[in-house]
C-alpha cells in the first residue's frame, strides 16, 4: 500500500507557544521541570495532530529545544571548549550557551540552512572528542510510542551533511572525523534497530550539491557501514531543496528508501529516474507536496505526477511525502480571519498540507474517485485566486513588460556621474554616513503601538515621528556626519513597511516561521500584481531634509530583498515579480527625487540569499536580480546619488554582480568576513563608491578610534581613497542611543585621522 509521510513539523506552535516557553525559561520565569513539561506538551500535541490527520509515517526527533543541528552536535558531545562541558548528557545551560552565548563565551556561529531562511548553529569540531551522550532519536521514538501509540520514524542529520556543515577542521581531516563519528551513528542505529524501529530518516540535503569523488567514496562507506551494522533497519536516505547530483551513485547505496524533492528538484529528479530507472528493491520517498511554499497544491497536477512516477516505481513502493520538513511554513491557515476569501482559500500551511498528503495517498492507493469532491474543491479554490482582480492588473503587467524589455541604465557612466556629483555635493574626502535606522527606543515602539491600536490619531503619531527626526538630525549634525538620514522611526520592519503600502501584498495574523532559535518571522505574502499606490517615504524624508543643510538620504528597501523576505505567488516567475517590485519602487525613487531628495539608498541585504543552490542556475538569477536593482534606480538625474547597502552574508564571491548594480555608493557589512571581503578586493577591482563598515553594530560595545583607524587603513590598501566612504556595518535600530552616539563620535574622529593623511 502507498503510504504518506511527513519529514518534520514546525516546532513553534500555532500561537508560538514554543517561542514563548523558551523565552520564559531564559528569563527565569519558567523552572526547568515545568519547561520540559511544557515542551513535551507541545511536542505531543504536534504528533497527535499528524496522527489524527492520518499520516502513516510521522517523523520523531524533528522537535528541538533550539535547532536540530545543534541537537546532533550535542548528542555527540561536540561542545566548544569555552563552554566548559564535562561530559555526560549536555545540560540545558551549556546547550543554550552554545546557541546564545554566555557572559564569558561567545555563541557559536549561526548560518543559513541551505537556501532557506532557517539558521542553524554551526558545529565546531576543533578540540572535540565525540561520544554518544544520549540517543535522542530513541528517546523520541519511545515517547511517541508510549504516549500516543505512534510508530514513529526517527529523523537524524546524516553524517556527510553534518560534517560538511561543521567547521573547525581541515579538509584533509575529513576522513579522520568520519572515523570518529561513524561508530556513534552506528550505535544510535543499532539501538533503534533493537528497539524494533522500522524506518529511520537520515537527512542528507548535502546530496543536492556537487560532491567530490572523495565525498562520494565517503557516502558509500557511511551507508555500507550502516547496512552491515544495523541490517534490520529501513533507512530512508532523505534529500531535499533541489534534485540530487550523482543520481547513479546514490541509487546504488544499500538503503531501503531514497527521498527526493519533486517540487524544487522536479525536473532534475524525474529526468534522472526516466533515464536510469529506479531500483526495484527500494522505496521512493516522493516529495511532491511543497514543504516550503504556502500555496495549496494543485491536486490534479500532483496526481498526474504521481501517475508518471508509477511508470517507474510500483505504487506500493511509493511514499507520498512533503518535499522537505514543514519547519519552513506556518502552522495553520485556519486561525486567519482577515484574509480575502480567494487568498485564504488558496493557502495551505503545515496542517493543510497534512490533509493534502493523505488525500493524494488515498487516491493513489484506491483510485481518484475516492477524492473526487476534494479535487473539485481544490480546482475551485485555485481558480478563484487566479481570477482575482489583484492577479489581473493588465495595466501593470503591460507597463512592466515594456520597461523590462529595455536594458536599464543610468544616462551617464559612473566616471562622469562621479564628477557631476562631486561638483554638486562638495563632500570631503572619506564622507561619513550611517546605514539608515537609528535606535528604536521603547518610546518609539510604544508610540507605534498606541497609534496602531487607534489610541493615538495620525496627527499625534506623525508629530511624534517628527520630534524623533528633529532629535536625530541635531545629533548627526553635532557628531559631524556628512550625509544624514531621517532614522526610520516610522518603520517596524524594512519589508513589512513597504508591503503594507504597496498593492498586491497580504499579511497574515499568525503566519510565523522559525528563523533562528526562538526568533520567528512573519513574511508578507505577495499574491497579486504589485502596484505603487502613493509615495511611501517622501513625507518623512522631506521633513528631515528641511531641517538641515546636509544632504539627507532617502531610504528604500530594494526589490530583491522585498521578494526574498516574502512568500511569493507561483503563477509567475520570481524574475517577473522582481520587475514588478522594481517598477513600483522606481516610482518611489522618482517621487523622492522630485521632492528634492538628491541621495537615495536602496537596500539589498538579501540578494545573496536568493542565490540558487545549483551553480549552473546562479548566473541567471544574479543577472535579473541586478537588472531589477538597475530598473529601480536608473531613471534619476546623473547628479542624484544612488546608494545601496548589503549585509548578513558573505558577498566576497559576487563582487562583479555588485559592481554591475551600478550604484554610486555601496555600504557593505564586513565585520563577519572582513578578511575575505578585503581579499576579494585585492583580486577584483571595484571602481564605484564604497564604504566597508568600520565597526560591528551587533554588539553594544563602543569601538575605539584606533580599531576603526586600522580598519580604514586596511581597506585603503585595496580601494581607491577617492571613492571611499566611512560608515558603520549596518543600521543602528537595535542599539541604544548613548552607545550609538559614542560610537559615531569615535567613527568621525577616526575619519579625521584618516583625512589628515590624505
Ligand atoms: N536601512 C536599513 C537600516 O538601517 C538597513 C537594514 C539592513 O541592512 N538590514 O536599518
Ligand atoms: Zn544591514
Amino acid at each position: 500500500m502507498t503510504r504518506s509521510s511527513v519529514l518534520g513539523y514546525p516546532r513553534i506552535g500555532a500561537d508560538r507557544e514554543w517561542k514563548k516557553a523558551l523565552e520564559a525559561f531564559w528569563a527565569g520565569k519558567l523552572e526547568e521541570p515545568e519547561f520540559h513539561q511544557k515542551l513535551q506538551e507541545i511536542r505531543l500535541n504536534h504528533l497527535r495532530k499528524q496522527k489524527e490527520s492520518g499520516i502513516d509515517l510521522i517523523a520523531v526527533n524533528d522537535f528541538s529545544y533550539y535547532d536540530h543541528v545543534l541537537d546532533t552536535a550535542t548528542m555527540f558531545g561536540i561542545v566548544p571548549e569555552r563552554f566548559h562541558y564535562e561530559g555526560g548528557a549536555v545540560p540545558l545551560s551549556v546547550y543554550y550557551g552554545i546557541a546564545r552565548g554566555t557572559k564569558d563565551a561567545p555563541a557559536s556561529e549561526m548560518t543559513k540552512w541551505f537556501n532557506t531562511n532557517y539558521h542553524y548553529i554551526v558545529p565546531e569540531l576543533d578540540g572535540a572528542n565525540p561520544v554518544l551522550t544520549e540517543n535522542r532519536p530513541l528517546t523520541a521514538y519511545r515517547e511517541a510510542k508510549e504516549k500516543l501509540g505512534i510508530e514513529g520514524k526517527p529523523v537524524i542529520v546524516g553524517p556527510l551533511t553534518f560534517l560538511k556543515l561543521s567547521k573547525g577542521y581541515q579538509p584533509s581531516e575529513t576522513d579522520s572525523w568520519l572515523d570518529k563519528l561513524l561508530p556513534l551513528y552506528v550505535q544510535v542505529l543499532q539501538e533503534l534497530a533493537q528497539e524494533g524501529v522500522q524506518w529511520v530518516q537520515i537527512d542528507e540535503p548535502i546530496l543536492v550539491t556537487k560532491l567530490s569523488d572523495a565525498d562520494l567514496t565517503r557516502l558509500s562507506r557511511i551507508y555500507e557501514t550502516f547496512a552491515v551494522s544495523a541490517p534490520g533497519l529501513n533507512i530512508m536516505l532523505q534529500t531535499y531543496f533541489e534534485s540530487i547530483e550523482n543520481y547513479q551513485n546514490i541509487i546504488q547505496l544499500p538503503v531501503s528508501g531514497i527521498g527526493l524533492d519533486f517540487v524544487h528538484g522536479f525536473t532534475g529528479n524525474i529526468e534522472a529516474i526516466k533515464e536510469a530507472g529506479f531500483p526495484g528493491n527500494k522505496v521512493l520517498g516522493a516529495g511532491i507536496i511543497d514543504g516550503r511554499g504556502i500555496w495549496k497544491a494543485p491536486l490534479r497536477e500532483k496526481l498526474s505526477q504521481l501517475e508518471e512516477l508509477k511508470k517507474y516505481v510500483a505504487a506500493e513502493r511509493i511514499i507520498v511525502q512533503s518535499s522537505c520538513s514543514l519547519l519552513h511554513v506556518p502552522v495553520t491557515v485556519s486561525n486567519e480571519t482577515k484574509l480575502l476569501p480567494e487568498l485564504k482559500g488558496a493557502l495551505a500551511f503545515a496542517d493543510e498540507k497534512l490533509t493534502e498528503l493523505v488525500l493524494l495517498t488515498r487516491a493513489i492507493a484506491s483510485g481518484t474517485d475516492r477524492i473526487a469532491k476534494e479535487l473539485d474543491q481544490c480546482d475551485l479554490a485555485l481558480q478563484a485566486l487566479k481570477q482575482s482582480e489583484v492577479r489581473n492588473r493588465h495595466d501593470i503587467q503591460q507597463a512592466v513588460a515594456e520597461v523590462s524589455a529595455q536594458e536599464p541604465a543610468r544616462s551617464l557612466p559612473f566616471s562622469e556621474r562621479h564628477v557631476a556629483q562631486q561638483n554638486k555635493w562638495q563632500l570631503p574626502i572619506f564622507p561619513t554616513t550611517t546605514i539608515g535606522s537609528f535606535p528604536q527606543s521603547a518610546e518609539v515602539r510604544k508610540a507605534r503601538q498606541s497609534w496602531r491600536k487607534g489610541e493615538w490619531d495620525d496627527e499625534r503619531y506623525e508629530r511624534f515621528i517628527q520630534d524623533q527626526i528633529d532629535i536625530w538630525i541635531n545629533l548627526q549634525e553635532e557628531i559631524g556626519l556628512d550625509v544624514l538620514v531621517h532614522g526610520e522611526f516610522e518603520r517596524t520592519d524594512m519589508v513589512e513597511f513597504f508591503g503594507e503600502k504597496l498593492g498586491g501584498f497580504a499579511f497574515t495574523q499568525y503566519g510565523w516561521v522559525q528563523s533562528y532559535g526562538s526568533r520567528c518571522v512573519k513574511p508578507p505574502i505577495i499574491y497579486g500584481d504589485v502596484t505603487f499606490e502613493k509615495p511611501m517615504t517622501v513625507e518623512e524624508t522631506k521633513y528631515a531634509q528641511s531641517k538641515t543643510n546636509h544632504p539627507v538620504k532617502g531610504m528604500l528597501t530594494g526589490p530583491i530583498t522585498i521578494m526574498n523576505w516574502s512568500f511569493v505567488r507561483e503563477d509567475i516567475t520570481r524574475e517577473k515579480i522582481a520587475y514588478q517590485l522594481a517598477y513600483a519602487l522606481r516610482q518611489e525613487v522618482e517621487a523622492l527625487e522630485q521632492a528634492g531628495i538628491g541621495m537615495i539608498q536602496v537596500d539589498e541585504p538579501a540578494v545573496r540569499e536568493g542565490l540558487p543552490l545549483k551553480e549552473e542556475d546562479q548566473a541567471e538569477y544574479l543577472e535579473w536580480a541586478v537588472k531589477a536593482f538597475r530598473m529601480t534606480t536608473c531613471t534619476v538625474q546623473p547628479t542624484t546619488q544612488i546608494h545601496t547597502h548589503m549585509c548578513y552574508c558573505e558577498f566576497h564571491d559576487m563582487i562583479d554582480s555588485i559592481e554591475a548594480m551600478d550604484a554610486d555608493v555601496i555600504s557593505i557589512e564586513t565585520s563577519r568576513s572582513h578578511g575575505e571581503l578585503i581579499h576579494s578586493f585585492e583580486v577584483n577591482t571595484y571602481e564605484l563608491g564604497i564604504g566597508l563598515g568600520v565597526y560591528d553594530i551587533h554588539s553594544p560595545r563602543v569601538p575605539r578610534v584606533e580599531e576603526m583607524t586600522s580598519m580604514i587603513e586596511r581597506a585603503l590598501r585595496v580601494l581607491d581613497p577617492k571613492l571611499f566612504w566611512i560608515n558603520p556595518d549596518c543600521g543602528l535600530k537595535t542599539r541604544g542611543q548613548e552607545e550609538t552616539v559614542a560610537s559615531l563620535r569615535n567613527m568621525v574622529q577616526a575619519t579625521e585621522i584618516a583625512r589628515s593623511k590624505y
